[in-house]
């Protein structure tokens, strides 16, 4: 398996300088055109695995793979979903984290990952206003949100853990906004609730989560004997990066006597940024939170966080004895992760964002966060200089835009395939309601420059 520290050497070299071409010399390039699967299929089908090959040339099939084929989100032309170009401390770490392959699950296996990630959570906890928080790193703000429906049901129905949702005497249902993420309703089905769960409350005409809403849709279901338990707000919706209310759904989550939770996947990052202070006001009361360094953070996928107000919650969701595990963090102070979160074997998550965070400390982050709000700030005042109308109103980087309200999704779909064929840049289709299409386009490169900007509105015609 281990190859000889000369070839490891020039491979490593190799790898390195494809990575930084891809970075570097991108920005010249067009976006990748679209690729079929049978394209693929075919140039795959040349191996069948019966003997081995060169490490060079698997090396080199891999990286033309990597750089040819794909929507390249290390192009500060791609407008997209919130998949940002990773920093080098980022990818330098996963790297690390993949060759010294420390094994999270206990605690005394790997001691220097499990504080470094108990660190940033500390850490990121203080930003986001959470004293003394608890939280777990994991893959995504899908798993992220699925702890705290988790956490959510334990720690409203204490039979839950053990004897599941057909111990209470009513459905559980939980309260989002319509435009919140879409992986609340993979959470409630994975919970053994089922979708029907999940309570879309209507967003008003700025398109955020109407708190007057929220109440009555509570009062409604309680009438009808459902049992309530959480309310989430979405801080940056992952179509137009609006905020909901959070205050006012903070109230009705402590009058109502429900988990408060914010999925601030993205547009956490605002709490790093001090030309948006009070943004997020109302998080720092948030029983439980989702944040995902692999979006406004850039650093590589998958580095989703859940925090906690609760240092207990995770325990109670989590906690399992075995005999076969390592005992000897028993006596210490510590979690074991495999205890306090979903995932058993784990990868050290939190190296990527320890090394980019200690490297430019959060100065150095707030410039390059500031420096994408100030580009989105710039592509609004563009694309209204150009004619179009920008209706999602959030001092987050995200322009929801079309020529007027009489615009029909075909039209404006028309128009976004057309820029993405050209190659120019990379923009969506979205819905802010379902009355309300619109092109989407979100700064997500922290390199994007006024000339990119440029020409997105060139290609947009
Ligand atoms: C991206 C996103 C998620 C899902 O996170 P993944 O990291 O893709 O699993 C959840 N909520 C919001 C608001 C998001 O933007």
């Amino acid at each position: 398996m281990l190859l000889t520290s000369e070839i490891t050497h020039d491979l490593w070299e190799r790898c390195g300088q494809a990575i930084v071409d891809q970075h570097e010399t991108i920005g010249e390039r067009k976006l990748n055109p679209a690729t079929r699967p049978e394209e693929l299929r075919s140039i795959l089908g040349q191996f069948n695995f019966e003997s081995g090959r060169s490490p060079e040339e698997v090396v080199e099939f891999a990286i033309r793979g990597l750089r040819d084929f794909g929507v390249p989100t290390t192009h500060p032309r791609y407008y997209g979903l919130f998949n940002p170009s990773s920093g080098t401390m980022g990818w330098l770490a996963d790297a690390l984290v993949a060759g010294f392959n420390p094994q999270l699950a206990a605690w005394t296996h790997a001691p220097f990952a499990n504080e470094v990630e108990r660190h940033l959570i500390r850490a990121f906890g203080q930003k986001f206003g959470l004293e003394k928080a608890d939280g777990t790193f994991c893959s995504g703000g899908a798993e992220a949100n699925q702890t705290a429906v988790l956490c959510a049901l334990v720690a409203k129905f204490p039979t839950y853990a053990s004897h599941g949702t057909r111990s209470l005497n009513g459905n559980p249902r939980l309260y989002v906004s319509e435009q919140a993420h879409h992986s609340f309703i993979k959470a409630a089905r994975f919970a053994g609730l089922g979708s029907d769960a999940v309570r879309e409350v209507p967003v008003d005409s700025s398109f955020r989560l109407d708190a007057e809403a929220l109440s009555r849709m509570i009062a409604a279901d309680r009438e009808k004997g459902d049992l309530p338990f959480m309310v989430v707000g979405t801080a940056g919706t992952t179509s137009g990066g609006l905020i909901d209310p959070l205050p006012a759904f903070n109230e009705i989550a402590k009058r109502e006597e429900l988990w408060f939770h914010t999925d601030a996947a993205w547009g956490g990052a605002a709490a790093m940024i001090p030309s948006l202070d009070g943004t997020l006001e109302g998080m720092e009361r948030s029983d439980s939170i989702t944040f995902d360094a692999h979006k406004f953070l850039s650093v590589p996928m998958g580095a989703g966080m859940f925090l906690t107000s609760h240092p207990d919650i995770l325990g109670e969701a989590c906690r399992i004895t075995t005999d076969y595990m390592p005992r000897d963090g028993r006596s210490l102070d510590v979690d074991d992760p495999y205890s306090h979160s979903m995932q058993w074997s784990r990868r050290f998550i939190g190296l990527k964002l320890f090394m980019s965070l200690a490297h430019l400390g959060w100065d150095g982050y707030a410039d390059v966060l500031a420096h994408q709000v100030e580009m989105g700030n710039e592509l609004k005042r563009k694309l209204s200089a150009a004619g179009w109308e920008v209706v999602n109103d959030t001092p987050l980087p995200i322009a929801c835009f079309r020529r007027s309200s009489s615009d029909s999704p075909d039209e404006l779909m028309a128009t976004v395939d057309r820029v993405v064929q050209s190659g120019e840049a990379w923009i969506s289709f979205t819905r802010l309601r379902s009355d309300t299409p619109v092109i989407r386009a979100c700064i997500t490169h922290y390199g994007t420059q006024d000339s990119d900007l440029d020409a997105l509105i060139q290609s947009l015609g």
